[in-house]
Formats: C-alpha cells, structure tokens, sequence
C-alpha cells in the first residue's frame, strides 16, 4: 500500500480532483442515494497517482474527472465512476473481490487500498501485463492477476464477497452470480448500446436470494 506524499504537486492535482468527485457525488444523490462519498475510499483515491496510468501523451489531464484513452479501444475510467462503485461494493479489509476488465489496472489499484486480496482479469493480454507491471512497480504485491474471459468468473477463488465489472453486459453473467458470497455485492454496468446503460447493484442476501437496483445512466465499453 502506498504512504502519503503531502505537498507534491500531484497531491494538489489529487485534492482538487477529490473535491469535483463529491460535488459530483452531491450532484448525483437523488439516483445514488450517496451524497457524500465514505471517507476510506476517498482516501485512496487521493494514494493512488492516478497519472502513472495514464498514457505520456493525456498527463496534463491525469487528474481531471474524465475518462481518458489507454489504447486497445479501452479507457481508464472518469475517477467520479470508479469512486460510487467502490462505494457501492460496501468494501470491508477482509473481503474477497473480483475485478472483470483490468485495463490499466486504476481501479484495481484503489482495490488493493481497501481490502487485502484482489482478483482480476482482462481479456486483453497486452493491457494484461502492462497493468500487472505497473501495479507491481508501485508496490501492490497482493493482486492475483489473470488473462482471459472475465464473464466465467475465477471459480478456484470463489466465492467472492464483491464483484466489480468494469465494461458493459447485455445482461448479468451467470458464472459471476454464482461466484458472489452470501451477503455479497456485484457492481455491473448492463445495457448493450452506449448511451443505454445504467449501472446495477446486484445483492445476494444472507439466504441466496437476488435484489437488483439501478443506480445511474452511465456509458462504458462493451464487455466482449
Ligand atoms: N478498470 C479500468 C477500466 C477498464 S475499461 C479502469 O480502472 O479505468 C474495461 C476493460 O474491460 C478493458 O480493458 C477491456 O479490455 C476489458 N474487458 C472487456 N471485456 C472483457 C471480458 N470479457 N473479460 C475481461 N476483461 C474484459
């Protein structure tokens, strides 16, 4: 896990970027039902340097609230998204989480600050591996990384106690319900156009049964 760095020109960029995320998170409160964003997960947003996944050519806009391209058709997610998922996965230190869409590996990165193991996949051997450098390179050594079709899940890890879907599916799979704890929380954007997707907190309670609720219109690319 990473330490503090106060009073770097970073930490600035990160605090102002910290405060359009809850200006955003109170903009957002009638479909979120979440005003103010919890305190643990805004603190890894300001760890995380989030220009050291962003390509050379975007870092003057590392640390704007906006998605920004990482190549492949891909992006790193705008930081406002990946704050109210982490949110809504209701994270515990002791929780199991699987990651469907690594990418540049942000995300995963804010993960690995909350709890204890994380597991992740993407389908994208290239992005893969760059994200398994980098994180490694900035010292999250507790990432189980692997390439391949996230929407089977990873069935010897299971279960798990969160699951967090970065990319958008027509509909829920199966393989990553089945794979979700008793009590656990899935965060899915469904839909199949951009433009029609809404984010899904999908629960399954103490007893295995399903609720699901949609959260707030958002537009991602499509999970393959
Ligand atoms: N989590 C990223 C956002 C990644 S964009 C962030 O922090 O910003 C979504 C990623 O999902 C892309 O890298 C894409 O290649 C990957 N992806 C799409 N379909 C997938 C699948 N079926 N299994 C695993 N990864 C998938």
């Amino acid at each position: 896990m990473l330490t503090p760095k106060e009073n770097t020109p970073q930490h600035s960029r990160a605090s102002l970027l910290l405060e359009k995320i809850s200006a955003d998170a109170r903009s957002t409160a009638n479909w979120t039902g979440r005003p103010v964003f919890d305190d643990v997960v805004m603190r890894a947003l300001e760890l995380v340097p989030r220009h050291a996944f962003v390509p050379d050519q975007d870092q003057a806009l590392a640390y704007a609230n906006r998605p920004l391209s990482i190549g492949h058709g891909q992006t790193i997610s705008q930081p406002y998204i990946v704050a109210l998922m982490t949110v809504l996965l209701e994270l515990e230190p002791g929780h199991r989480v699987l990651e469907v869409g690594t990418g540049c590996g942000y995300q995963t990165a804010i993960l690995a600050e909350l709890v204890d193991q994380v597991f992740t996949i993407e389908v994208v051997s290239e992005l893969a591996a760059k994200a398994k450098e980098k994180l490694n390179y900035l010292g999250y050594n507790t990432i189980d990384f692997q390439t391949g079709n996230g929407r089977e899940g990873w069935l010897e890890k299971a279960p798990f106690q969160a699951i967090l879907v970065t990319a958008a599916s027509g509909s829920i799979p199966l393989a990553l319900v089945d794979q979700l704890d008793l009590g656990g929380r899935m965060v899915i954007p469904i839909g199949s156009q951009e433009g029609t997707q809404n984010l899904v907190v999908l629960v399954k309670n103490k007893t295995g049964e399903i609720t699901k609720n949609e959260v707030l219109p958002v537009s991602f690319v499509p999970l393959v």
